[in-house]
C-alpha cells in the first residue's frame, strides 16, 4: 500500500466512526482470518439487570440481597451494579461495610454489619459473591442450587451465588441484553470469510447459549484476562492472523496480543489506548465496516 492510500483509507474511516491509531493497522486487518470478540459490553450492551433470585430455606430474601448489595456497592464490575439497583427497589436499609476485597474473574467479599435486628448488636457476617469457581474457592457448595444454574445459563443469564459464613444463601441470575447491531455484524463478518470466536470470563453455558443465539463459531468461556491472551494464541495458530474487539480493562492483554486490537470507543480508557483501532460508537457494525475497508484500500492482491 502507497502511503497516499492509507491516508484515503485514514480518512475515510473517520468519516465511518473507525478511528486508525496506526497506519498499519489497516494493512494488518485485511490479512485477518478470525475475529475474536468480548462478550460483556462488547456483543452485549454491558448493563445486566438481575432477573432472578433465590434464597436458601432459612434465610431471610431482604437480609440477603441488602447483603449482596453492601459487598457489590464497593465494585465497579457491571454484575455489581444490577445487584444494588436490585437491593434499592427493597428500600432495605444497605448494612455497613468493612474489608471489602475483590477477587478478579471470581466475586467480591466483605464483612457486614447486619441489619437483621437493628434493636440489637450488630454482628458481623461474611459476605462472599461470585461465581461457581468462587464458591468452590471457598469451600461453599453450589449443588442445591445446581438445576436452576443449568437453567439460567441455557436461557442466556449469568448464575451468582451468595454465601453468607460460609454458608450458601442464594442464586442470583444478571442477563445482559445483546446489542440490537451484534446479529447484523456477526453476520457481515461471516460474509467476509472471517471465522468469528467469543472469548469472556463469564459462566461457560451462559455464554454458550448467547454463542448459539448469534451463530458464532468458537466460544472460550471461564478466561481471566491472560486466558483471553492465551486464546489469541491458539486462534492465530489454528486460523491465521487474528483481530481482537473489547471494551474493559481485562481485555488490554489480549488487545496487546492481537494481531489488530479494537477498542470500542465508549469502553475503559485502558482498553481505547492499548488498543490500533477504534470505534467510536458501540455499534459493532463497525467492524465489518473496518475490515471490508482495509481490504477496500490496500487491495486483496498480496
Ligand atoms: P467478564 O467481564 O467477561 O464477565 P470478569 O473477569 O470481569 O469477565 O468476570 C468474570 C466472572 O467473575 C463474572 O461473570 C462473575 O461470575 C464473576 N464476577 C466478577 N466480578 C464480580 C462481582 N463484582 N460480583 C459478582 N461476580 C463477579
Ligand atoms: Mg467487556
Amino acid at each position: 500500500a502507497t502511503p497516499t492510500s492509507i491516508m484515503v483509507g485514514t480518512g475515510r474511516g473517520a468519516e465511518l466512526g473507525i478511528l486508525f491509531r496506526k497506519g498499519q493497522a489497516l494493512q494488518l486487518l485485511r490479512d485477518a482470518r478470525v475475529v475474536a470478540v468480548d462478550k460483556t459490553g462488547t456483543l452485549t450492551e454491558g448493563k445486566p439487570v438481575l432477573t432472578d433470585l433465590e434464597i436458601t430455606a432459612g434465610f431471610d430474601h431482604d437480609t440477603v440481597l441488602s447483603a449482596m448489595a453492601a459487598v457489590e456497592s464497593h465494585s465497579e464490575h457491571p454484575i455489581a451494579r444490577a445487584i444494588v439497583q436490585a437491593a434499592q427497589a427493597t428500600q432495605f436499609p444497605m448494612p455497613a461495610l468493612e474489608a471489602f476485597e475483590s477477587v478478579t474473574g471470581y466475586g467480591v467479599r466483605a464483612i457486614v454489619r447486619s441489619t437483621e435486628k437493628p434493636d440489637r448488636a450488630s454482628r458481623p457476617l461474611r459476605v462472599e459473591v461470585g461465581a461457581d469457581r468462587f464458591m468452590a474457592k471457598i469451600g461453599v457448595s453450589v449443588a442445591p442450587f445446581a438445576e436452576t444454574a443449568s437453567r439460567l445459563g441455557q436461557e442466556g443469564k449469568t448464575p451468582l451465588y451468595a454465601a453468607l459464613d460460609g454458608q450458601l444463601a442464594a442464586i442470583v441470575a444478571v442477563a445482559d441484553p445483546i446489542k440490537p447491531s451484534t446479529p447484523a455484524a456477526i453476520a457481515a463478518l461471516h460474509a467476509l470469510g472471517l471465522k468469528v470466536a467469543m472469548l469472556t470470563g463469564d459462566n461457560a453455558q451462559t455464554a454458550q447459549a448467547i454463542a448459539n443465539q448469534l451463530g458464532i463459531d468458537e466460544v472460550k468461556a471461564e478466561v481471566l484476562p491472560e486466558g483471553k491472551v492465551q486464546a489469541l494464541k491458539l486462534l492465530r495458530q489454528t486460523h491465521g492472523p487474528v483481530a481482537f474487539v473489547g471494551d474493559g480493562i481485562n481485555d488490554a492483554p489480549a488487545l496487546a496480543e492481537a494481531d489488530v486490537g479494537l477498542a470500542i470507543g465508549t469502553g475503559t480508557d485502558i482498553a481505547v489506548e492499548t488498543a490500533d483501532v477504534v470505534l467510536m460508537s458501540g455499534n459493532l457494525q463497525g467492524i465489518p465496516n473496518a475490515i471490508a475497508l482495509s481490504k477496500a484500500t490496500i487491495g486483496n492482491i498480496r
